[in-house]
């Protein structure tokens, strides 16, 4: 009885003292989260409040300013909208010339790089992949020096292991293989495959998403690090308008869909005549900045290595509205993260901690915008790169139901993971591997801009049992509140559980401060190839 009544002792104390440290860490989210931050889209006046509120509370935490404006470091962007009235694209034949409507037929990316008249032949290249891990070549023998690359915008059919599928497919990598064999530009067709998960409802006009009004592109100003670079042209044929770019080629999109949807190869061949592009871009600069803080090491050797613990301070802003809601508040995606790693450094200071390494803590803009604030720091940091050994990354965890169960994206791609493993044990957590492989998710947040640069790196969320009622409630807040008006302060979030799972990822922070090996990837993993 005595044990029994001891135990319930400490348990009350352990809950007393979960209770002020979950309603601290929802206050963040609070002030974060707000309608007048108004989604703190990245260059807005809301990303601004959420900054210098987050600017605030390292200064508080006694964390050394880590920027290169005191806790900030700056970084430029460009915004840049197709002005669709004085723009115009025009197929080309036997000198004749046949206008394209812009929104119905085909729509002209921002992200092309080029203005004023371009013109140049089109060659269609199937998947326009080349995948060597899957002998897999659609460039093999083409040249396309000088011209646009047609393709559709899926994977072939051969075995690809996830990692490989996302990482050839991934913008940037496709451009990179195309830019290489010559090309200029890209015309894609939209994956003709039904989405998994179908839109509800269609943009207006019903002929798919090129009919929605012109998209502003955000890409960095520093034009070194912009993965679209020398990608003159960027269009999107519609499903209505594939069959006047196909004409005189003896191909139809509806042999092609038929190809995809049976999962064979599909054929290459010249485009007839030219595509002429007259663009004209509305350009504008937008400044942001990343927040970083840095919890001094104590080694005096290790001291100088950098152990990065980061999430995204940026939402999608203000946008459609859905049910007369039109602010992105962005509670899970990231305020949650945001207000961990600020409580994560609190945990730390409390504890008096003296970790070996640094803890570089970061609030990094433009996430949304597609991974720009992590993509720039990785590419220019304020530490020296070769001292920054990991990259711990936050971005919605989603602690919805009381955690049980990790999950670790990249637990078995490096060291990392074992480090993970035990620091989770020490609380009594266990760890899974990602639950939906096929959504990729490790390369899908900031993290990967530390994968790229050969940085061993994880991210996390709450871990389930396939069939539980754990695994409904994530599904369902991906299918109903993810990137939507309604991720908000209105959703039940298990605090008790968060402040757990802050604990867990603390406890990971020290170990791999303390360890004096560095983490390194594992040999069979496909990221090692990026490592330096
Ligand atoms: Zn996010």
């Amino acid at each position: 009885m005595k044990l029994r009544c001891l135990c319930i002792a400490i348990l009350a104390l352990v809950l007393q003292d979960a209770q002020p440290a979950g309603r601290r860490w929802w206050s963040h989210i609070e002030f974060l989260a707000a309608d007048g931050l108004e989604g703190r889209e990245a260059g807005s006046p809301g990303f601004e409040k959420a900054a210098a509120y987050v600017e605030g509370q390292f200064r508080e935490l006694g964390l050394k300013p880590g920027g290169t404006a005191a806790y900030r470091q700056p970084v430029a962007f460009e915004s840049r909208t197709v002005v669709r009235e004085q723009s115009a694209l025009v197929l080309v034949r036997d000198g004749q010339e046949e206008p394209l409507t812009l929104g119905e037929d085909a729509s002209l990316s921002a992200r092309g790089e080029g203005e004023g008249t371009i013109e140049a032949p089109m060659v269609f290249v199937g998947y326009g992949l080349s995948v060597p891990e899957a002998n897999w070549d659609d460039l093999a023998g083409l040249d396309l020096h000088g011209k646009i690359a047609v393709f559709v915008n899926t994977t072939p059919p051969v075995e690809m292991s996830d990692n490989v599928r996302s990482h050839v497919s991934s913008a940037a990598e496709r451009w990179a293989v195309l830019r290489k064999a010559g090309a200029i530009g890209i015309a894609t067709l939209a994956n003709p495959r039904p989405p998994v998960v179908p839109t509800p409802n269609p943009p207006e006009g019903g002929r798919g998403t090129t009919a929605a009004p012109p998209q502003p592109a955000v890409m960095l100003a520093d034009r070194e690090l912009r993965d679209q670079a020398g990608q003159m042209i960027a269009v999107t044929i519609a499903r209505g308008g594939a069959d006047r770019f196909l004409a005189g080629t003896g191909h139809t999109i509806e042999e092609l869909v038929q190809l995809v949807a049976d999962k064979k190869p599909l054929p290459r061949f010249p485009l007839i005549g030219t595509l002429r592009a007259r663009v004209t871009m509305k350009r504008a600069r937008l400044d942001s900045a990343n927040v970083i803080g840095i919890y001094e090491g104590s080694d005096p050797r290790l001291k100088t290595e950098y152990v990065v613990m980061s999430a995204h301070l940026d939402h999608e802003g203000i946008g459609p509205a859905v049910n007369g809601d039109s602010i992105f508040n962005g509670a899970m995606d990231d305020a949650s993260g945001v207000a961990s790693v600020l409580e994560i450094a609190r945990l730390l200071k409390d504890s008096g901690a003296k970790p070996k390494r640094s803890i570089l803590f970061m609030a990094q803009t433009a996430e949304e915008k597609g991974l720009l604030g992590s993509r720039y720091f990785a590419a220019r940091p304020t530490v020296p790169f070769d001292h920054i050994v990991a990259d711990i990354n936050l971005d919605m965890f989603l602690p919805l139901y009381p955690l049980k169960v990790i999950e670790v994206q990249g637990l078995t791609e490096s060291s990392l993971g074992e480090a993970m493993r035990a620091a989770a044990a020490g609380l009594g957590v266990d760890v899974q591997t990602d639950r939906e492989p096929d959504q990729n998710r490790f390369i899908r947040s900031d993290q990967y801009s530390f994968i790229r640069s050969g940085i061993p790196s994880l991210a996390f969320k709450f871990g389930y049992q396939y069939g539980s009622a754990e695994e409904k409630i994530r599904r369902d807040w991906v299918r109903d509140v993810y990137h939507k008006p309604n991720d908000d302060l209105k959703q039940p979030v298990d605090l008790e559980a968060a402040v757990l799972f802050n604990r867990v990822i603390a406890a990971l922070l020290q170990r791999v401060a303390d360890d004096p090996a560095r983490p390194a990837w594992n040999d069979a993993s496909f990221f090692k190839r990026f490592a330096k």
